[in-house]
């Protein structure tokens, strides 16, 4: 089963699939904790350009993020998903809707097409957005100033709403969480929704 994490940067997603990864190994599934960009050896040297690069076209930001995610899947999520595992992904197609997409101001129909032709159309089972504020966002990253994260709250904004607009047009596919309740808290919730899943 595939599940993807996906909010602002500070949401507390790497938190949550921690609790996750352990509730699930508890009960003895075989699990997968991975991530985009960055969860293969190319997906490193992607994400580095990506956030350590000088300027990139937007353009060719959504190809590099295409890119990753395609090598990402194929040599990577779809074999843990044939093994039958349990793959916990920070980060997944709806980021680059989200930040190429709404962010940057590419057509976020554009970029999704993209994401589905790199990827044979692979999507999650549930995606879990943990929504946050770019405010609360920007206090929780504090001293992290890659590229990406420089952007303005107005970016962050658009990213939000953008995300939140794609869970709620596909409500059985999503579970919406505000990243600012206690990390326990949300940490019951993912658990029953995935546990109805399992
Ligand atoms: O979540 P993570 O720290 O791995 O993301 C790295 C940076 O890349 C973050 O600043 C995030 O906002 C940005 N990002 C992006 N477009 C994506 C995915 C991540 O701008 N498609």
């Amino acid at each position: 089963m595939f599940i993807a994490f996906e909010g602002g940067d500070g949401a507390g997603k790497s938190t949550q699939i921690r609790l996750l990864q352990q509730r699930l190994s508890d009960a003895g599934r075989e699990v997968l904790v991975t991530r985009e960009p960055g969860g293969t050896p190319l997906g490193v040297q992607i994400r580095e350009v990506l956030l350590h690069g000088d300027h990139v076209a937007p353009r060719a930001e959504a190809l590099l993020f295409a890119a990753d995610r395609a090598h990402h899947v194929a040599t990577v999520v779809r074999p843990a998903l044939a093994r039958g595992a349990v793959v916990l992904q920070d980060r997944y197609l709806d980021s680059s809707v989200a930040y190429q997409g709404a962010g940057r101001e590419l057509d976020p129909v554009d970029v999704r097409g993209l994401s589905m032709w790199a990827t044979e159309g692979l999507l999650p089972a549930l995606t879990i957005l943990l929504d946050v504020s770019p405010q609360v966002g920007r206090d929780r990253r504090g001293g992290t100033h890659d590229r990406l994260e420089q952007e303005a709250d107005d970016f962050h904004s658009r990213v939000r709403e953008h995300f939140l607009a794609l869970a709620a047009a596909e409500p059985q596919r999503y579970l919406v969480l505000d990243a600012a309740l206690p990390a326990e808290q949300i940490a019951i919730a993912v658990a029953e929704r995935v546990d109805a899943l399992l």
